[in-house]
């Protein structure tokens, strides 16, 4: 942290609170000229790349993964809040993990595994655009060892 005064390199924490949410403020004081500043310093999420069918790269969005189980969900008695909880356990499983670079693929195989137990034709309907059924028989394959259970 540069003093803005000086732009010295060393400054020692006089006085330190939490600010807003995840947000600590910070009171500095400059080692070399002695003038106070505040910083407020923020915690920033490890940024997650997603790697994709084609091998092309995205960041980590929350929001697609919760519009695909929505859309997967939609008429069925499946709340929001559901959703979201699935959402944030996907996303907690991923942060877990030791390497940044998650495979689509394994997204998606969560996502169906969660939906799996929460809902059999929100499952169906995420599986069959999700795995893209190369043909119908293979989609009634899926179907028929779900109805067996
Ligand atoms: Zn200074």
């Amino acid at each position: 942290m540069k003093c803005p005064y000086c732009n010295y390199k060393e400054t020692k924490v006089v006085d330190k609170r939490e600010a807003n949410e995840g947000t600590t403020r910070r009171r500095r004081e400059c080692l070399k000229c002695n003038k106070r500043f505040t910083t407020y310093e923020k915690v920033e999420n490890i940024d997650l790349s997603i790697i994709k069918k084609d091998n092309t790269r995205q960041e980590f969005n929350r929001s697609k993964i919760e519009k695909g189980i929505t859309r997967a969900c939609e008429k069925r008695p499946v709340s929001y809040d559901q959703v979201k909880k699935i959402v944030d356990e996907i996303e907690a499983e991923l942060r877990l993990k030791k390497t940044k670079e998650i495979k689509s693929r394994e997204i998606g195989e969560l996502v169906m595994k969660k939906l799996k137990k929460l809902d059999k034709i929100a499952y169906i309907r995420f599986a069959s655009v999700y795995r893209e059924f190369a043909d119908i028989s293979s989609f009634e394959e899926e179907l028929k060892k779900l109805i067996k259970k």
